[in-house]
C-alpha cells in the first residue's frame, strides 16, 4: 500500500478519486455513476444531463447543443470541453469526481489530461460498461424521464407505479428526444467509432478497466465496486 494510501488508512479518511465511467448509450453508466459517486462521496459530472439542463434553460450554450443532441450525435468539443472545464474548476470537484460520458473523443481525452496536469492532477482509473448493442437498444427504446423533477423510469424494467405518470411528482413522462429509434442507433453508430481510440489511449497508459455491464443495478454495482478495491491492493 502507498504512503498516501495508508496515511487515508491511518486516518480512516474515504480515499476520494478522479473515475472516469464510459460505456455505450444505453449501458446505463448514468444509474451506475450516481451510485458509485454517492458512495465515494465526490460529485457526479454527467456531460449528457449539464448538456440537456442547458438546453432546458435554453442557454446559449444549449441553444448550440441541443440540435446535435436531437440527431443522435456528439456535441462539437469546444462546445463541453468550455462546460466541463468551467464544472471542474468549482471548489466541490477539487478532490474527486465520477466523470460519465465525458470523455468521449480523444481529443477530449487529451485536453482533459493537459487541464488536470495543470493542476498537477490525473484520471486514476476509467472503467468502461461493456454491453451488447441489442441489449442497449432495449433500454434505451423504453426509457422514460419526468421532465419536471427528473427521474427516470423505463416501461418494461422499471415501470412507474401509475402508466406514464411519475411516482414522485404526478407530471406526465415523457421519452427524450435522442431515445427514438433513429437518434438511438446513430448514437450507436457514433459511439462505436468513437470510442475505439477512447479506450485505446487510457489501455495505453494502464488505466482502463472493462466491467459486464450485463446484469441488475446491483450487480453491475457490486462488479463496479470490485474493480475498485482491486485498485486498492
Ligand atoms: P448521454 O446522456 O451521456 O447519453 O448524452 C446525451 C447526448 O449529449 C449525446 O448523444 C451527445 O449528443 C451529447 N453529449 C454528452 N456527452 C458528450 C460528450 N462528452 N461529447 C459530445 N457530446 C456529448
Amino acid at each position: 500500500m502507498g504512503l498516501v494510501k495508508a496515511m487515508g488508512a491511518m486516518s480512516g479518511k474515504k480515499e476520494k478519486r478522479r473515475i472516469i465511467l464510459i460505456g455505450p448509450p444505453g449501458s446505463g453508466k448514468g444509474t451506475q455513476a450516481a451510485r458509485l459517486a454517492e458512495k465515494l462521496g465526490v460529485p457526479r459530472l454527467s456531460t449528457g444531463d449539464l448538456l440537456r439542463e442547458h438546453a432546458q434553460k435554453g442557454t446559449q450554450l444549449g441553444r448550440k447543443a441541443e440540435p446535435y443532441m436531437a440527431r443522435g450525435e456528439l456535441v462539437p468539443d469546444e462546445i463541453v470541453l468550455e462546460m466541463v472545464g468551467q464544472q471542474l474548476s468549482e471548489e466541490s470537484y477539487r478532490d474527486g469526481y465520477v466523470l460519465d460520458g465525458f470523455p468521449r473523443t480523444l481529443s477530449q481525452a487529451e485536453v482533459l489530461a493537459r487541464m488536470l496536469r495543470e493542476r498537477g492532477q490525473e484520471i486514476d482509473v476509467v472503467l468502461d460498461l461493456e454491453v451488447d448493442a441489442r441489449d442497449t437498444m432495449r433500454r434505451q427504446l423504453g426509457r422514460l424521464v419526468c421532465p419536471r423533477c427528473g427521474a427516470s423510469y423505463h416501461e418494461f424494467f422499471r415501470p412507474s407505479r401509475e402508466l406514464m405518470r411519475c411516482d414522485h411528482c404526478g407530471s406526465a413522462l415523457v421519452q427524450r428526444d435522442d431515445d427514438r429509434p433513429a437518434s438511438v442507433l446513430e448514437r450507436l453508430k457514433v459511439n462505436e467509432e468513437q470510442s475505439g481510440p477512447v479506450f485505446d489511449y487510457y489501455a495505453g497508459q494502464g488505466k482502463l478497466r472493462t466491467i459486464s455491464g450485463t446484469g441488475s443495478v446491483d450487480e453491475v454495482s457490486s462488479k463496479i465496486e470490485q474493480a475498485l478495491a482491486k485498485e486498492e491492493d
